[in-house]
């Protein structure tokens, strides 16, 4: 993997529409092995996930926004599918009251499966971010978000990276390749005939991606927090007018997505979780395009380098 690629398997609000299904998003990244996580798994996300011809075996995660039922159905036949196929290795699944709510699917029905779901709790109060899963490449982050019920959002955060740049190895006089590369990477420096090369010296640093989901949520403080500087930030975007007592829904229109995305600087804002009252992916781009961002709709690919 050279980028991280992202899938849109589900872009609907609520209900599912013919061109729109519940909600899920599916992150691969960059990794020695294929290695990706899912950001929410609604009803139908395994089969959506077979039509983008992705792989169910390379799931290392997932990340549950929120447990109303468009956003969470899909994980009791997915977990069974990936068993069929042959998985041994435990399953996390993320979201806050996970140690409430991922016990219950354990137990739901007759299962012969050959690994467990291990919930990890997320915090959903207050304005603390939360270090979910951390390894050498990379860091997922909640915060909480506003729903009505306990609720949270989540940053992929790539780390930075040091790539050897050969043209500054040259100018110091170093070979085209050699063993010198693998004690500079390991060391931080090596000797040179006599000369000190630190790392720094012959590489650069290429900036990690971050990318935010925020799941099902009103306009909130933690949104902007959670998404400073984003390459990408995914946002719920239910409603693209005014609809009579929002308050009741929960959930985030047009221009306050368009608010929270320049509060946060994010450089891409992709709107997904459309209302089933939208049916002209026309008018919804073009409302969106007045702000600077898109929206999502099924199968909808994107590439970060
Ligand atoms: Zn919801």
């Amino acid at each position: 993997m050279t980028a991280i690629e992202i899938t849109f398997l589900g872009t609907t609000a609520g209900v599912p529409t013919k061109y729109r299904n519940h909600a899920a998003l599916h992150l691969t990244y960059r990794s020695q092995e294929e290695a990706s996580v899912l950001f929410d798994c609604g009803e139908g996300t395994q089969r959506q996930m077979l039509l983008a011809g992705l792989n169910f075996m390379a799931i290392e995660g997932i990340f549950i926004s929120h447990w109303h039922a468009d956003h969470f159905a899909g994980i009791l036949g997915l977990v069974e599918t990936m068993n069929l196929e042959g998985r041994k290795k435990p399953l996390k699944i993320y979201g806050p009251e996970a140690e409430k709510f991922v016990p219950m699917l354990e137990e739901l029905g007759y299962s012969t499966k050959d690994f467990g779901l291990v919930p990890v709790n997320a915090e959903f109060e207050g304005r603390e971010a939360q270090v979910l899963l951390e390894n050498a490449e990379l860091r997922v982050i909640s915060m909480p978000m506003k729903h009505g019920i306990p609720a949270v959002a989540y940053a992929f955060v790539e780390n930075d990276r040091i790539n050897i740049d050969k043209a500054k190895a040259a100018a110091l006089g170093l070979p085209a390749k050699g063993p010198i590369f693998g004690e500079i990477k390991e060391k931080g420096f090596a000797a040179h005939k006599g000369k000190r090369i630190g790392i720094e010296d012959i590489s650069v640093r290429i900036a990690g991606k971050k990318v935010v989901y925020t799941g099902d949520t009103m306009p909130n403080r933690n949104i902007a927090a959670l998404s400073a500087d984003a390459d990408l930030l995914i946002h719920d975007c239910t409603f693209f007018e005014d609809v009579t007592d929002m308050s009741g829904y929960k959930h985030a229109r047009i221009d306050e997505v368009a608010a929270a995305a320049k509060e946060a600087r994010a450089k891409k804002t992709i709107l997904t979780h459309i209302s089933r009252r939208y049916q002209s992916p026309k008018e919804l781009e073009a409302a969106a395009k007045k702000y600077g961002m898109e929206v999502a709709h099924d199968f909808m690919k994107v590439v970060l380098k």
